[in-house]
């Protein structure tokens, strides 16, 4: 009854494109047969995608620093680190997760059995994305096995060596009718969403988002959408500053500050302004030394088509810490700009890059009223002392998550959803969450046929009447 033991060799990716409405043919066919609802396949399916993590942990290592140039103890933290936890929690609370849920039940239904069953949707389309191009697609991908459903996991082509990786080895670990990995760019993908799935988990840009949410719209196929969009991130004069500083930066240049929830533009007074700007300088000399493009631990832009992209924003503002680059390497120095307009473009677009811009405000309530100004944000970052401080942005502001005196690690909280609202997404994952996304909670009702059951429900039946309906 259990899986399969892994397959030895993996499917040719080529082949998998050409025959891909056999693939998703297989995939259904698969889920009807019922074997994905068993919980110990489950379980099996999630053991065997733990061992692989374990056993090419230095491959993943590898195709990311070809991909992104990332130093090792970043993938570690947020890659494999992050994959091999979020599968043991999994397995640790999966028997309870999958288990009917029973809510209150009112008088009426005393007698009754009122739960929710949680049923797999079906076959679903786990879509990823490529700045953090393993977990972003895995971690979704392990939340759909567990809640029961057969999936197609297509990586993003654009961290070629990641995509090459999952295609050629993670078929080496779970079920290949249940779970088989698709490549390509936008048009496979624009095939691929012609497809009818049962469920779309999306991560990437809001402008993709779109045409995701459209092309699901066809079957009103539900999806998560996963987007960016601008994380502002206001420092109020009380904080200790070094740390505000170290953290902010950390968020904000991590694998080169192409991260979803980075530290997009900093809000804060003129007087804070030339504070960060000092720290920083400091900061970044401790980390990175003089040459920081000889330091091992800054990633590199994605691709030309970025660092071109980014090379435009910096024409925003002034230059106040850093502004160098070299596009043989993709190397973009970390950078500070200050007299920035509203209107620029580095205030308008999702940056995705190491440059970091800072708008001055006047005080916090000028920062709430620009934050909210904009597209609902993934996240809010708040630095301050003063907890009634914290409070006001959080009550009156909106945004996909919130984090105060820190950056990034909300996200490795596993007991808190993960998601954007308004343009930064829709739908959250992680732990439970992921589990409860790609379940259907089916609600139940279960009566028997005994006498006395009808007799009390028999007011109901016709002929109608009023001494009838006053029972
Ligand atoms: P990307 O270019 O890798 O695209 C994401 C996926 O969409 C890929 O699999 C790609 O093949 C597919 N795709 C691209 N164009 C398409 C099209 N026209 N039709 C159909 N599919 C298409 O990644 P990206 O979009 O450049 O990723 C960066 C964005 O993702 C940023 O905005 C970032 O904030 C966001 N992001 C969000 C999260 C999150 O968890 N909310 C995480 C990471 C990245």
């Amino acid at each position: 009854e259990n899986a399969a033991p892994a397959p030895a060799t993996a499917p040719a990716q080529p082949d998998i494109m050409a025959n891909f409405d056999d693939t998703l043919q297989r995939a259904r066919l698969a889920f009807a047969s019922g074997k994905t609802r068993n919980v110990s396949f489950r379980r099996k399916q999630l053991e065997n995608l733990l061992r692989c993590y374990e056993e090419h942990e230095n491959e993943i290592i590898s195709a990311l620093e070809a991909d992104l140039r990332r130093p090792k103890q970043e993938s570690l933290i947020v890659e494999t680190e992050f994959m091999k936890n979020d599968i043991k929690h999994i397995l640790y609370h999966l028997n309870d997760w999958v288990k009917p849920e029973k809510p209150d039940k009112s008088f009426v239904n005393m007698l009754d059995d009122v739960h929710i069953y949680n049923d797999p949707f079906g076959v679903v389309l786990v879509i990823g994305a490529w700045n953090y191009p393993l977990q972003l697609l895995l971690v979704p991908v392990a939340a759909a096995i567990a809640a029961g459903n057969c999936v197609v996991l297509k990586p993003s082509e654009i961290a070629g060596n990641c995509a090459k990786f999952i295609a050629e080895t993670i078929p080496k670990y779970l079920d290949n009718d249940c779970y088989p990995v698709v490549c390509g760019g936008p048009s496979e993908t624009a095939d691929l969403l012609n497809q009818r799935f049962d469920y779309i988990f999306y991560t990437g840009s809001t402008r993709v988002g779109k045409i995701v949410h459209a092309a699901a719209n066809k079957n009103l196929t539900p999806t998560t959408l996963e987007l960016g969009g601008k994380s502002p991130c206001y420092i109020d004069k009380s904080v200790e500053l070094r740390t505000a500083v170290k953290r902010i930066l950390w968020g904000k240049l991590i694998n080169c500050g192409q991260t979803c929830i980075a530290p997009d533009y900093i809000l804060c007074s003129k007087e804070m302004e030339q504070k960060f700007i000092a720290e920083a300088r400091e900061v970044l000399k401790e980390w990175y030394g003089d040459n920081i493009q000889s330091s091992p631990d800054l990633s590199r832009v994605i691709n030309q088509n970025n660092f071109q992209r980014l090379l435009g924003l910096m024409k925003s503002g002034r230059v106040a810490v850093g502004g160098k680059y070299d596009a043989s390497e993709r190397f973009i120095e970390p950078t500070i700009l200050v007299d920035v307009k509203p209107d620029d473009p580095i205030m308008e677009e999702e940056i995705f890059g190491p440059i970091l811009p800072i708008y001055t405000v006047e005080n916090a309530y000028d920062a709430i009223k620009f934050i909210n100004a904009r597209e609902k944000p993934l996240v809010l970052y708040v630095f301050s002392n003063s907890s009634k401080l914290i409070k006001e942005f959080k009550n009156n502001t909106t945004s996909g998550g919130f984090c105060s005196n820190e950056t990034i690690m909300h996200v490795g909280v596993d007991t808190l959803p993960f998601g954007g609202v308004g343009m930064s997404g829709m739908g959250s994952y992680h732990g439970k969450y992921g589990f409860d996304t790609f379940t259907h909670k089916k609600s139940c009702l279960g009566k028997n046929l005994a006498m006395l059951g009808e007799k009390m429900a028999s007011a109901r039946y016709p002929p109608y009447s009023d001494r009838k309906s006053s029972l």
